[in-house]
């Protein structure tokens, strides 16, 4: 049984290592489709005042990485940023401030 996950593991790291090229046209391709999630999300303004100023993400529940523009997010599946970003309200700043009483100018 553990051999045979162990072959599979060896298999896919093979497929990753023959196609560089590929490998980073879809980093880029992934960049883009979470650039153009997080952009769709914050056009619709602030989901409390409607306000399209100093927009941030503000998690409701389980937290595992801030979503905020420049945020390097490489390292995440398109999948998980946008479950990630699902938890989430788009508030602006004065909002998410209300939210985070104890947040100042740190976005959280
Ligand atoms: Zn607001």
């Amino acid at each position: 049984m553990s051999r045979q996950g162990k072959g599979s593991r060896r298999k896919r790291n093979a497929l990753n290592n023959a196609r560089p090229q590929n490998k980073k046209a879809a980093k880029i391709r992934r960049r883009v489709k979470k650039r153009a999630i997080f952009d769709e999300y914050l056009s619709n303004g602030c989901s409390k005042c409607g306000s399209c100023e100093d927009l941030t993400f503000h998690h409701l529940r389980d937290k595992l990485f801030t979503i905020a523009r420049g945020k390097n997010t490489d390292r995440v599946s398109v999948g998980k940023f946008q479950a990630e970003i699902d938890k989430c309200v788009v508030l602006c700043l004065d909002c998410h401030k209300v939210e985070h009483p104890e947040m100042n100018r740190k976005v959280a």
